[in-house]
């Protein structure tokens, strides 16, 4: 047993004798007893992981010259620090739900040096839905956070009367091929019928509310940011408004101004359309010039009435798309918000949101 590890030792020093002799940078000359031996046994764990920092540790290395070892730190292969004598590193300014990998190096200063990697995952940016999707109605919307993202999930039915709802009256409109198209009388008034006032059975568009028969989903950002460069809108749902319904920008169809269609709305500004009832303009049936929350446009940032929290004045530092960073009802510390521009449309109106995104827009599907 003596003789074999006699055998062995002398085999592991030639070994290492003839390692470092085949290296062409030894700077100091083997006289058979300062061969350099690399520090080792040393390993290293990340702690105190949030959203953008993380704690880098790792044990002191052993080195069997007793050389004083100097760690460095290389995060996703770049150097954050090097000649520490610390055991530790705090790191910042990290990414949220972001898989991160890097070495922790123990080197001895004659050339000895050995590795130890490390990786980890910052936390997610968001454990809670923002106050503002309380607002929102729990029986056409679904909205839960799905990572760092929120999905909100609507039937696209409001919450709300209007005449669009199925009703006795048989009405016709004429479409823009010259096409009559009749919305046939139902056998009775659905619950939340109204007659109709600012519009007529004779301007009213084809359609009732609840022929609708399909479900929409937006999924932003829970913490959504400005885009560097701002998106224009376009046809179709722009945002999800707290009833329920879509929200559109203030066109019928492409390149046509909301205009001549203007008269088929109903006292909320919402009308049935190809595919499902929506908004244009102030939803009078719960914002009528007031810091009411209407809706979340498909950049994530959400659409508030006219008047600003807490002053209830108009706001006077808008964007050009009506957006500006400030306390909401839902929000006291601040966050970047749209407002229904507090100017007149068709010497009457308020057009709820023209664009352009000044974040980055999902789809609504
Ligand atoms: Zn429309
Ligand atoms: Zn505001």
């Amino acid at each position: 047993m003596k003789n074999y590890l006699k055998i062995l030792t002398t085999f592991l020093l030639v070994a290492i004798a003839f390692f470092a002799c085949s290296s062409d940078d030894s700077g100091n000359e083997d006289n058979g007893q300062t061969t350099n031996q690399a520090p080792s046994g040393f390993t290293a764990s990340v702690t105190s992981i949030t959203e953008t920092t993380a704690s880098i540790n790792w044990t002191q290395a052993t080195d069997a010259d007793g050389d004083t070892v100097t760690y460095t730190v290389t995060l996703q292969g770049s150097e954050l620090a090097s000649s520490l004598s610390v055991l530790t590193l705090d790191v910042t300014a990290l990414t949220p739900s972001t898989n991160y990998s890097g070495t922790v190096v123990a080197s001895d200063g004659n050339g000895g040096s050995s590795s130890a990697s490390f990786s980890f995952s910052t936390a997610s940016t968001t454990t809670s839905l923002h106050l503002a999707f309380a607002e929102f109605d729990a029986d056409n919307t679904d909205i839960m956070l799905s990572g760092s993202n929120v999905v909100i999930e609507s039937n696209g039915l409001p919450n709300h009367t209007s005449p669009y709802w199925s009703n006795t009256t048989e009405r016709t409109a004429i479409d823009p091929m010259g096409n009559t198209l009749v919305t046939p009388a139902a056998a009775e008034n659905h619950p939340l019928f109204v007659e109709p006032t600012v519009t007529s059975y004779e301007m009213m568009a084809p359609g009732n509310i609840d022929d609708f028969n399909g479900s929409y989903t937006l999924t932003v950002s829970a913490n959504p940011q400005l885009a560097a460069t701002s998106t224009s809108t376009g046809l179709g749902p722009i945002g999800i408004a707290v009833s329920g319904s879509m929200i559109y920008n203030d066109e019928e169809g492409p390149n046509i101004p909301l205009d001549g269609a203007v008269g088929s709305l109903d006292y909320t500004a919402a009308h049935t359309g190809p595919q499902s009832y929506h908004y244009h303009l102030e939803t009078k049936a719960w914002s009528d010039d007031d810091q009411e929350l209407i809706g979340i446009i498909a950049d994530g940032f959400f659409l508030y009435g006219r008047r600003d929290y807490p002053s209830n004045e108009y706001p006077t530092d808008l964007d050009a798309s009506g957006g500006h960073f400030g306390p909401t009802p839902h929000n006291p510390d601040g966050e970047y918000h749209y407002h229904i521009q507090n100017d007149l449309y068709l010497n009457q109106f308020y057009i709820l949101f023209p664009g352009d995104y000044q974040g980055t827009p999902s789809n609504i599907q």
